[in-house]
């Protein structure tokens, strides 16, 4: 098989990738790990935020596709920093994860000159100092005249859950560990991000009376081409807030020992702040049953569950009874450049 371009992975870069290049008329072909994950939202299921929202918006100004497929699935539009100046304002849409990356996998499937691969790329073939294709670990080889390597958090990904260590590029997904050694053979220096994601907490097992809530804006589209009627496309949702009390704050403080950054993480410095604070987003993602992304998982601490979960009068008023549904775990990853880290975003 011979494409122009190869882009390897399907996450938000390689979606991006993978249509800029088929879209400028260049047969394109997509390879990564699992299609059924393609565009899956790691972590918050945000689109935009400060920084990033601008990010979204050149893209969206370039015929991109984050910004459009957030109009379709958002369900809590805000702008953030609207006392400051238009610099610093942002866009940031909640989106139903499931419907975020079920509209990116259909705009990829429908994509003319994009071929969709299974697989995971084993080796850059090169030639002459030039990347001229791929090799799968399955022995396929895809010849290209250009490769885009857009492989996200999944390189040699290690899995932190407290004290507990796994291999894995994020919650539910293998990581790829053959492409490393071929990009250090290409004397490429890797390096690692570190990355992070908090306990999604069951709906039901919150007292939402003890929360603030935090309804939408009237919501705007994000992206230029999506219609401004009919918008919203979707129920809106309400965001919840509640705060730790001084009794959470010195449990932080008594277990730093216990942390997944204590000692077992390599990195420059934490990423994250150490203030703590609750945030909950309706976000349909287990079992069916409403489980909620709880930004209070970003202390930059990363204790063991146990110490999350066990004393409820410890906890935010909202979230003393609140059970857990899922412990998602802290990746690291190595990648192509200077060691930096990535956090969760707000
Ligand atoms: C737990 C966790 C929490 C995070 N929290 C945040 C957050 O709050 N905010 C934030 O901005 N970012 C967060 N991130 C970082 C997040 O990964 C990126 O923001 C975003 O997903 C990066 O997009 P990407 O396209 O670069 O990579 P990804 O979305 O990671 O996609 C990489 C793609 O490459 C594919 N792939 C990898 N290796 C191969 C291979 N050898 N062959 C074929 N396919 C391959 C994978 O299958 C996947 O499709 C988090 C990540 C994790 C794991």
């Amino acid at each position: 098989m011979t494409f122009d371009v190869v882009i390897v992975g399907l996450g938000h870069a390689g979606a991006e990738a993978a249509l800029a290049s088929a879209r400028m008329g260049l047969s394109t072909a997509a390879i990564t790990l699992s299609l059924e994950r393609a565009a899956v939202m790691s972590c918050n299921p945000a689109i935009g935020g400060t920084a990033k929202g601008h990010l979204v918006r050149e893209l969206d100004a370039l015929g991109g596709q984050m910004a459009a497929s957030a109009d379709a699935a958002g369900t809590h539009f805000v702008t953030l920093n609207r006392s400051k100046g238009p610099a610093v304002q942002a866009t940031r849409v909640l989106c139903d994860r499931n419907a975020y990356s079920a509209h990116v996998q259909s705009v990829l499937a429908t994509q003319s000159g994009l071929t969709l691969i299974q697989g995971e790329v084993a080796t850059i073939e090169v030639e002459d100092g030039i990347a001229r294709g791929v090799r799968l670990v399955d022995g396929r080889s895809i010849q290209a005249k250009a490769v885009v390597v857009t492989t996200g958090t999944f390189l040699q990904a290690i899995l932190h859950r407290g004290p507990v260590q796994d291999v894995g590029g994020r919650l539910g997904d293998a990581a790829a560990s053959a492409l490393s050694a071929s990009l250090r053979a290409l004397g490429l220096e890797l390096g690692r991000f570190k990355t992070g994601t908090p306990a999604r907490l069951r709906a039901s097992s919150i007292d939402w009376s003890r929360c603030e809530r935090q309804p939408s804006e009237t919501p705007r589209p994000f992206s230029s081409r999506t219609p401004r009627t009919p918008f919203p496309l979707n129920p809106l949702l309400d965001c919840f807030v509640t705060h730790p009390t001084e009794a959470t704050h010195r449990l932080v403080r008594e277990n730093p020992h216990r942390s997944t950054l204590s000692g077992r993480i390599e990195g420059r410095g934490r990423r994250n702040g150490p203030s703590l604070f609750l945030s909950c987003v309706l976000d349909v993602e287990v079992s069916g049953e409403a489980s909620c992304w709880a930004a209070w998982g970003c202390t930059g601490q990363r204790l063991p569950r146990r110490a999350h979960l066990k004393p409820p009068r410890r906890r935010s008023p909202g979230s003393r009874r609140a059970s857990c549904d899922a412990w998602p775990r802290v990746g690291r990853c190595p990648s192509v450049g200077a060691s930096r880290s990535a956090g969760c975003s707000r």
